[in-house]
């Protein structure tokens, strides 16, 4: 199988494919071979081999809208992806109870009513609300007013405005997209393998993957690796030895129970987060059943515990066993180490509370193919590689550890998260809000300014201020303003068909 790695000779031709091994057969695994097939198929032989006998992880059934990119660069229709996947729409996630026993508030996706030249639209919205002008902040989100009344129909923008319509991202069936994905890699020539590797096998020379050794006593030799092997990081870790950032000083949570149930009699389109005494709940509806799990600490809940509280939330008969995933959180310090890349599980982990970790996927395969080789492996490119990884993992870690930073909640569990210390971006953001309802996102960060807004109004941080250009309008101009986006969002929700017709009219549920 395969041939000498090509990148330790120094004259490849240029015809010469590459032959690219991917370990692993999960989420990770079918997305990196379907886009780099899609993309690079002329250039690469890929051979993806995983092991029936080693279980996927199987969750991750909910997204963030840059997966439509993903599905859109492979030419995978929408209503085909929604009938193979079960799938359903997600305008965001409704969190109940982070801030306090009876609190919620939505991170709906997209923009929230419009900015104003220099100051964004929360200036002016808080004025107006101190003013008594304006309801409260999600009113001017398209996207939560369609997630609570359960209304759904792609809409680019709102016609004859500058608003933006609503930006949707899927929850589906994880299990059936990795098989919809194998379809598509196997119809786009990708060679698939079913057999354990037993062990990873290094060039003497160079510390480069060789070839990974089969149970069969098959070797897979290689110019490239990518390891989506879980967890375990079989490539990448364990052979490789790069070491692991451990986060759980911030993220304590380090087990989760899956338990689907029976679909929701009303499937809508958001999910739910529900925090409890120890951990938080999920609620991902499908069209063929309701996932839902409970993420905890081990230390401050125990199995039975957890199991009992996710139990509570199920809102129908469960269907099956529950499932107890133990994890830890953190990532691989570099996730490009000499001719390996490691994607999904094999690289690192955040916790689900928003959702990242398949879009993490996505994105760092997007930077591989940015970045791919082509006859020599550059110590830039890996290092450029590793920089931007690090840099978005770390954006979206913060993102998350807010969330546990500000709850309001009062047992042992929750006051530890609400006095650790925490990244400083956290710290900075958090203080430079609250005095004056300002808000800087670096470039290139995955949450917008309206996703960290609408965590922080929704634990508890009201700004004491607002800029001073949002007193530039009359009460009656604001006022006005106020009115004219009220209207408009209005008659586009009007427009709209419910979650489940537009489900029923694409997917035939
Ligand atoms: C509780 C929980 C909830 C989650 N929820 C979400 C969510 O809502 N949204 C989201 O985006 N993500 C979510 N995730 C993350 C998501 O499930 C994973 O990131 C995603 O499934 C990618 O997993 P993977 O492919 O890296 O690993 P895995 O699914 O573990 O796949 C590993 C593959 O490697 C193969 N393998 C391993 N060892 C060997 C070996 N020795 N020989 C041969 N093959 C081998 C296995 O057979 C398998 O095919 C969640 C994760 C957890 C734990």
């Amino acid at each position: 199988m395969g041939c000498d790695n090509k990148y330790n000779n120094a004259g490849v031709s240029n015809v010469s494919k590459l032959d690219l091994v991917i370990a692993g057969g999960g989420s990770a695994g079918w997305m990196a071979a379907a886009m780099l097939v899609k993309l690079l198929g002329p250039q690469l032989n890929i051979t993806l081999v995983e092991s029936s006998e080693i279980a996927t992880v199987g969750v991750g059934e909910a997204t963030i809208p840059p997966i439509r990119t993903f599905n859109q660069v492979l030419g995978i229709d929408e209503a085909e992806f929604l009938r193979a996947t079960g799938g359903t729409i997600k305008l965001g996630i409704e969190f109940n109870h982070w801030n306090g026993p009876h609190s919620n508030y939505l991170h709906a996706f997209g923009s929230i009513g419009r900015d104003q030249g220099f100051a964004s639209f929360h200036h002016y919205w808080h004025r107006a609300r101190a003013e008594g002008l304006a309801e409260d902040f999600w009113h001017y989100s398209l996207n939560a007013r369609a997630a609570r009344a359960g209304k759904f129909a792609p809409l680019s923008h709102i016609a004859n405005t500058p608003l933006d319509g609503l930006h949707y991202a899927y929850h589906f069936d994880a299990g059936r997209y990795a098989k919809l994905l194998q379809g598509y890699c196997l119809a786009a020539g990708v060679r698939h393998v079913d057999r354990v590797i037993e062990q990873v096998l290094l060039d003497p020379d160079n510390g480069h993957i060789q070839a990974l050794q089969l149970a069969d006593g098959a070797t897979l030799t290689g110019d490239f690796f990518i390891d989506c092997s879980g967890a375990r990081s079989l490539l990448l870790g364990d052979a490789l030895g790069v070491g692991f950032d451990d986060y759980r000083q911030w993220l304590p949570c380090d087990r989760a129970i899956a338990l689907p149930s029976e679909r929701l009699a009303k499937v809508q389109p958001f999910t739910r987060s529900s925090a409890n005494a120890g951990g938080w709940c999920w609620q991902i509806p499908l069209q063929h059943r309701t996932g839902n799990g409970i993420v905890y600490s081990a230390d401050s809940l125990s199995d039975d515990q957890a199991l009992v509280l996710l139990q509570q939330q199920l809102t129908g008969p469960a269907l099956g066993e529950a499932k107890l995933i133990r994890f830890k959180v953190g990532r691989r310090r570099q996730q490009w180490h000499k001719n390996c890349v490691a994607l999904g599980l094999a690289s690192g982990f955040l916790e689900p509370l928003e959702s990242t970790s398949l879009h993490l996927v996505q994105s760092a395969i997007t930077r591989l193919v940015k970045l791919f080789p082509r006859q020599t492996i550059n110590a830039r490119d890996v290092q450029e590689f590793n920089r931007q990884a690090q840099t978005e993992f770390e954006s979206v870690r913060d993102f998350i550890i807010l969330h546990y930073h500000l709850n309001g909640r009062s047992e042992p569990f929750w006051q530890a998260c609400q006095t650790m210390a925490v990244p400083e971006r956290i710290t900075q953001r958090v203080a430079l809000f609250k005095a004056s309802g300002r808000l800087f996102i670096e470039p290139n960060e995955l949450f917008t300014e309206p996703a960290w807004q609408q965590v922080m109004l929704g634990q508890g941080i009201m700004p004491e201020s607002y800029h001073t250009l949002a007193d530039g309008l009359s009460a009656q101009q604001l006022a006005g303003f106020m009115r004219d986006l009220d209207t408009l969002y209005d008659r586009a929700l009007n427009s709209l068909p419910s979650h489940e017709d537009y489900l029923r009219s694409q997917a035939k549920v």
